[in-house]
C-alpha cells in the first residue's frame, strides 16, 4: 500500500487499485480526528461508545478531504456473519450520519451505482476492497475470524460473478491493514473450527504451541478464498500491515484491550 497525504489527512491506498480512473478508494488511520481516548482520534464508528457528534465531525473531515459527499457514505451494521448485501440506489447513504440507519446486519456490500461510497469499519478485522473495472462493480468486506470462517470473501466474489456477470479474472482485490499472523493468537476452539470450515488448519494456523494455541493467518485465509473464487493471485494485494503492531497508526481491538475506535476502508465509483 502507499500512504497519501490529502491536506492534513493521511490515508492508505492499494497500489493495484490506484490508477484506475473509474474509482476512488481509501483506508483511513486513527490520526487526524478529534475523538478523545480511547477513541483517539479519527474514530469513524457510531457504535463503539464515542460521542456521535465527534464521530460525525470525523466523518465530515474524511469525506471533505476525499471529495466524497457525506450523504453518499454507505455503511452497515456489521455482525461478523456472511451475508452480502447488494446496495441499490435506494440504499445510498444509509448509515452516513448515524448508526440506526446503517444497512441491517451485513458484513459485505456490493454495488454498481456510481457515487455510492461503500465503507466497512475495522479494528483488527480484515477489510477487503474489490473492483471489477470491466463491469464497473465495487465491493467491500469486513472479515474477522468468524466472517473468515463463514467464507465471506469468497461469497462476495461469487456475488460479483452471479449477480453482476463479472469474470473473476477482471476482479482486483486489496486485503487491508488488520491483525496479522504475528499477533493473532487463538485457542483450540477457533483452531478446530478453522480446520472444519477451511478444510485444513495447517496452512492458516502458525506456531502451534503445546497448550493448543496458535496464530491465525487471516490474510492467507482470505487470500485463498479469493483465489478459490477464481481471482488470479496477481490481482490481489495484501497490505501485510498488522494493526496490533501499528496500534499508533490504526485502531487495534486487541492492542487497545477492546476499548477503541474504528478506521474505515471505502471505495466508490466516480
Ligand atoms: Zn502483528
Amino acid at each position: 500500500m502507499i500512504e497519501k497525504k490529502i491536506h492534513s489527512l493521511s490515508v492508505w491506498c492499494f497500489e493495484n487499485l490506484s490508477g484506475h480512473e473509474g474509482i476512488d478508494h481509501f483506508v483511513t488511520t486513527r490520526r487526524g480526528g478529534s475523538s478523545r481516548p480511547p477513541y483517539n482520534a479519527l474514530n469513524l464508528s457510531f457504535n463503539v461508545g464515542d460521542d456521535p457528534e465527534t464521530v460525525l465531525n470525523n466523518r465530515t473531515t474524511v469525506a471533505e478531504a476525499l471529495g466524497i459527499a457525506l450523504a453518499n457514505l454507505t455503511t452497515a451494521r456489521q455482525i461478523h456473519d456472511a451475508h452480502v448485501k447488494i446496495v441499490s440506489e435506494a440504499l445510498r447513504g444509509r448509515g452516513s450520519t448515524d448508526y440506526q440507519s446503517a444497512i441491517e446486519g451485513t458484513d459485505a456490500m456490493v454495488t454498481n451505482v456510481a457515487g455510492v461510497c461503500l465503507m466497512v469499519l475495522s479494528a483488527d478485522c480484515v477489510p477487503i476492497l474489490m473492483y471489477d473495472p470491466a463491469k464497473e462493480v465495487i465491493g467491500v468486506v469486513h472479515a474477522g475470524w468468524k466472517g473468515t470462517l463463514c467464507l465471506i470473501a469468497r461469497k462476495t466474489a461469487k456475488v460479483f460473478q452471479e449477480q453482476f456477470g463479472s469474470s473473476p479474472h477482471d476482479i482486483r482485490a486489496g486485503i487491508g491493514p488488520s491483525i496479522g499472523p504475528c499477533c493473532f493468537e487463538v485457542g483450540p476452539k477457533v483452531i478446530s473450527q478453522a480446520r472444519d470450515r477451511l478444510g485444513t488448519s495447517k496452512e492458516y494456523i502458525r506456531n502451534k504451541s503445546a497448550n493448543g494455541k496458535g496464530y491465525f493467518d487471516l490474510w492467507g485465509a482470505n487470500l485463498r478464498q479469493l483465489v478459490q473464487a477464481g481471482i488470479p493471485e496477481k490481482n490481489i494485494e495484501v497490505a501485510q500491515m498488522c494493526t496490533c503492531e501499528h496500534a499508533d497508526v490504526f485502531f487495534s481491538h486487541r492492542s487497545d484491550k477492546g476499548q477503541t475506535g474504528r478506521f474505515g476502508a471505502g471505495i466508490v465509483i466516480r
